[in-house]
Parts: structure tokens; C-alpha cells; sequence
């Protein structure tokens, strides 16, 4: 699986990078998933958790690859 992050609409809110570390913000504040995105499965929970919590839906996660 893969993550995939919209930086359009990406506010910088944080929630996501405060709960993986797959998450950060790049230097315009905006999400960096890094690795380019590949979810090891035992980061999977981890993932969603982000994703669930982004409060403008800008994260998404897709089957690999892209
Ligand atoms: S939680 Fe959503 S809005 Fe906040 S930094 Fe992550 S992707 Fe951007």
C-alpha cells in the first residue's frame, strides 16, 4: 500500500505527522510522506490513523504501485 498526500489541500495542520513518522512538513509547511509513500505493514495502523485524523481529507491510501 501507498500513501498519497493532496498538498493542495494540505493546511499544515499536523495531526498526521504527530502520529506517524511517515508524515512530515516540508519547508512550506505542507506534508512530506516520506519514502515515497510505501506503507510497511506494520505501519499500516499507524497510516490510517493518519489519514482518519487529517481534518481536510488531504491523505489517501492507494494499492501500490503509482
Ligand atoms: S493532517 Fe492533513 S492537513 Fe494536517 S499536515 Fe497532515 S495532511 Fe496536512
Amino acid at each position: 500500500m501507498r500513501v498519497v498526500a493532496d498538498r493542495e489541500a494540505c493546511i499544515g495542520a499536523t495531526l498526521c505527522s504527530s502520529v506517524s513518522a511517515m508524515f512530515e512538513l516540508g519547508r512550506d509547511s505542507k506534508v512530506v510522506v516520506v519514502a515515497d509513500g510505501h506503507v510497511d505493514p506494520q505501519d499500516l495502523d499507524a497510516a490510517e490513523e493518519a489519514i482518519e485524523m487529517c481534518p481536510v481529507q488531504a491523505l489517501m491510501l492507494t494499492e501500490e504501485p503509482r
